[in-house]
């Protein structure tokens, strides 16, 4: 007899697997997924170990198999049990992650009769009666049979029936419904002429908008998406529907291919002569993987360092194609936000009809299509947002993450809270996978790594450009404090309010970004740009609209709102910042003639929203675009000639070990948006502290100059890569309570601590968390610094209301 190791899909089941009996005949397989009996219940389960011995005493029956052929392979399953190892979570949410989408379905339980003239003679009514129903369909489901019955009777005479051997029971998951994806579409019903007059009449008679609708579809050759026309010709629903009933328009329901992408608009691609950079780089990941195709010992991982443009993606493409040649297959993963048909398309002209796409905004239908194709070996690549790490790719030989800096790598708002990065790695330890991390502004920890030898370090240090031309852009430094002195007021110093005025002007295109992220949280003096800081923690104080209080959130110091500036006593001490809405109102003023035109997350709701807006500025409908960090991500715009930098110094300003980094990296992104084309391009970045190093590296270009200064303060303050952390966040309605709790953790910590004497373990806090105040519950933050931080935590008991997140993003 054997026994199995499942993975239990309930709450209950929290970091452990569970024992159970394979019952003779039953032909069981690691990463299977079976029913299980569970309490009363009878739950979903991963097998994740054969044994011999149960590993407790009693075991209940496996009772049945959901899918012959397993669902994660070996290497997933040791991934999961890692992921809730080191992330502290329930075993069966890491082992979710490998699942097809949509696997969480009911159950639908079935009866069927075993044996053709069972003896009927001593049955009951209604014992008979479920009996005859079963027999005459084969099997039946229980939802019919509570029908018929009632959903007691129904459970009781089954249960009879079943104890006696008469009938059996089985089980399946709900069908995942997939419908067919129609899109709705307008075209003329009469010709192109008649058209045009008909909307000179409507015009005539004051309907503007169903001319205006009319004369767009009679310029069009073929019909045009609904979403479309109503985005371009601004009219609605009525005014459609009003056309269709005077006969001059159809609107009608159109199937479309629901294949994420179509390659009906998609030419071939070829792989690109190699600059001497590239090649290097290149020749050195290719002799990696020919390498491991043998064996392997440790992991392979790659930086691959160089600012935008300057050729990585051609560099992945053609390893990933080395990989296909070696008869692997590649994952390559880049943020949600660049995860757009433009990136898509290239990989996809470079292995036409061999590229998967996997992303949260697809339907359950096509995420559950797409994952079945990947298992079953269609696809050299698959291209994804986090989450496609672990996408079933059969022979995996490459994982690439682009822009591995990002802080959407990381799951921060369920658990397991797992970083991509650090997944793929473990991935790449279990499997011999080859690794290769691109950024123009790697994570500090990443390139410290590098530094280290544990990664192989590959740089390019150019933009490989068609002409000569196009260099990096210009940086100019505005300092804020002179322009207050000098009698300007406005948000806009006099080079960026010139610059910008030049720019739309010349008919070229600028940039205007904000940095919302902190912009109203912290105070600071407008005349020297002095901020107000914790004297222990050294952190920038929060400023708490509510109380009119500055709080400490690493150590809950608080004090008031001084009245004069503590450093140049000046009285314009209360600046907080500005929001996009404020800058847009100001931009108006101040730039009359030009076209503006506003992407933040309050304007882009919809699935399209953000590509209509690019599409727009790309299409010369705005001269000045004004965003938040969306704009720094990825786009390639030709006419954009100016980016300014509102106020650099906002992300700078967050309580936060992480706030240079994070600052350096988005004014690079930035300022790198400007000059991508021909016309070439420079940067603008307004500041109150020009001599901060990461604004001075940022504004030179020098990730070098930027990395040397961060990494030793990064050592002298004992922060990572130097030691671990883990934040753990208590949240409650009651603001007093959750302190206590809180405060009563630290003392349990303190003491676990102590008592099991592990060294180099300190705590921070309690305090309360940056965002205080979270959907009506109230929250405070424990930081846990040290470098086994999790089987330290695994010891401990945590009570609800608790969430813990090991290697932490940001503590903000
Ligand atoms: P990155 O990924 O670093 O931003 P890309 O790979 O996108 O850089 O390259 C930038 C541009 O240069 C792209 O248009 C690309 O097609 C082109 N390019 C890249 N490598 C070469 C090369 N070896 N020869 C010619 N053009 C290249
Ligand atoms: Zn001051
Ligand atoms: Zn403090």
């Amino acid at each position: 007899m054997g026994y199995a190791e499942v993975s239990v899909n309930s709450p209950v089941a929290q970091r452990r697997a569970f024992s159970y009996t394979i019952p003779p005949g039953l032909g069981i397989d690691i990463g299977q997924a079976v029913w299980v009996p569970f309490g009363n219940k009878l739950l979903q389960g991963i097998v994740l170990e054969l044994s011999r011995y149960p590993s407790v005493e009693e075991t209940k029956e496996i009772a049945g198999v959901i899918e012959p052929r397993p669902l994660l392979s070996p290497s997933q399953v040791l991934l999961a049990r890692w992921l809730s190892k080191h992330y502290l979570s329930p075993l069966f949410d890491a082992v979710a992650l490998m699942l097809p989408p949509g696997f969480e379905r009911k159950t639908l339980t079935f009866i069927s009769c075993p044996s053709h003239q069972p003896d009927v003679s001593s049955l009951r009514p209604e014992q008979r009666q479920v009996l005859d129903l079963v027999q005459k369909q084969g099997k039946i489901s229980f939802k019919e049979l509570e029908k018929a019955l009632g959903k007691k009777r129904a459970q009781t005479t089954v249960s009879q029936l079943v104890g006696r051997g008469l009938v059996v029971r089985s089980y399946e998951l709900e069908k995942v419904r997939v419908k067919p994806k129609q899109e709705r579409y307008l075209s003329l019903s009469v010709m192109v002429d008649q058209a045009r007059q008909e909307a000179t009449k409507l015009r005539q008679k004051g309907a503007i908008r169903q001319a205006t609708l009319l004369e767009f579809l009679a310029k069009q050759s073929q019909s045009v998406p609904w979403a479309e026309a109503r985005r371009r010709s601004n009219c609605n629903k009525a005014v459609a529907d009003a056309l269709v009933s005077k006969g001059l328009i159809t609107l009608q329901q159109i199937e479309v291919n629901r294949e994420p992408i179509s390659y009906q608009n998609i030419t071939p691609s070829y792989p690109l002569t190699l600059s001497t950079a590239q090649k290097l780089a290149f020749e050195s990941i290719k002799s990696d993987l020919r390498q491991r195709r043998e064996n392997y010992t440790s992991p392979s991982i790659f930086l691959l360092h160089g600012v935008t443009g300057s050729g990585k993606t051609e560099v992945y493409l053609q390893a990933l194609a080395e990989a296909v040649r070696l008869g692997k297959r590649g994952i390559v993963l880049v943020p949600e936000i660049s995860l757009t048909p433009q990136t898509i398309e290239r990989f996809a002209s470079r292995f036409p009809g061999k590229v998967a796409v996997l992303h949260s905004k697809l339907s359950l239908g096509e995420q559950f299509d797409e994952w079945q194709r990947i298992r079953n070996g269609e696809f050299d690549v698959v291209i994804g947002s986090r989450s496609a790490v672990f996408a079933p790719q059969p022979d995996l030989g490459l994982i690439v993450i682009d822009e591995e800096h990002e802080w959407t790598y990381k799951q921060n708002d369920k658990s397991p809270r797992y970083h991509t990065r650090d997944v793929a790695i473990k991935l790449a330890e279990l499997t011999g996978t080859v690794v290769i991390l691109g950024s123009a502004t790697p994570d500090v920890a990443t390139f410290y790594h590098a530094q280290q030898g544990e990664y192989h370090l590959l740089q390019l240090p150019e933009r490989v450009t068609p002409s000569e031309g196009s260099p990096l852009p210009q940086v100019e430094l505005v300092d804020l404090r002179q322009e207050l002195k000098a009698g300007n007021r406005s948000i806009f110093s006099r080079s960026l309010s010139q610059a910008t005025a030049k720019a739309v002007a010349n008919g070229e295109q600028v940039i205007l970004f904000l940095n919302r992220r902190g912009g109203a949280t912290f105070i600071q003096c407008r005349n020297c740009g002095f901020v107000l800081r914790c004297q222990r923690c050294e952190v920038p104080l929060t400023y708490h609209f509510t109380e009119n209080t500055l709080v400490c959130h690493r150590c809950n110091y608080r004090t008031s709102v001084p009245q004069v500036c503590p450093h140049c006593l000046s009285r314009r001490i209360k600046f907080l910042g500005t929001g996009t809405q404020k800058l847009e109102q100001e931009a108006s003023f101040a730039f009359s003639q030009a076209r503006l035109l506003r992407w933040d997350s309050d304007v882009t709701r919809g699935k399209h929203s953000h590509q209509e807006i690019l599409d727009k500025f790309r299409n010369h409908e705005a001269d000045i675009l004004i965003g938040t960090q969306m704009i720094a991500k990825g786009l390639d715009l030709p006419l954009v000639t100016l980016v300014g930098v509102i106020n650099a110094d906002t992300g700078l300003n967050l309580p936060d070990f992480r706030a240079g980094e994070k600052t350096f990296q988005l004014l690079s992104q930035v300022t790198g948006r400007a000059g991508r084309g021909i016309l070439g391009g420079r940067a603008i970045i307004q500041t109150y502290s020009p001599e901060h190093y990461a604004i001075q590296a940022a504004a030179k270009q020098d990730y070098a100059l930027f990395y040397d200064k961060e990494i030793a303060y990064r050592r002298q303050l004992h922060n990572p890569p130097f030691t671990r952390l883990a934040s753990l966040v208590y949240s409650h309605t009651n603001d007093a309570l959750c302190q206590r709790e809180a405060e009563r953790m630290k003392r349990l910590l303190i003491a676990e601590r102590d008592s099991t004497g592990v060294a180099n373990l300190s705590l921070i806090g309690p305090a309360p968390a940056f965002i205080h105040r979270l959907r009506g519950r109230f929250r405070w933050q424990l930081i846990l610094r040290g470098a086994e931080l999790s089987a330290f935590l695994s010891q401990i008991i945590i009570p609800q209301g608790w969430t813990i997140d090991i290697d932490p993003v940001s503590l903000t």
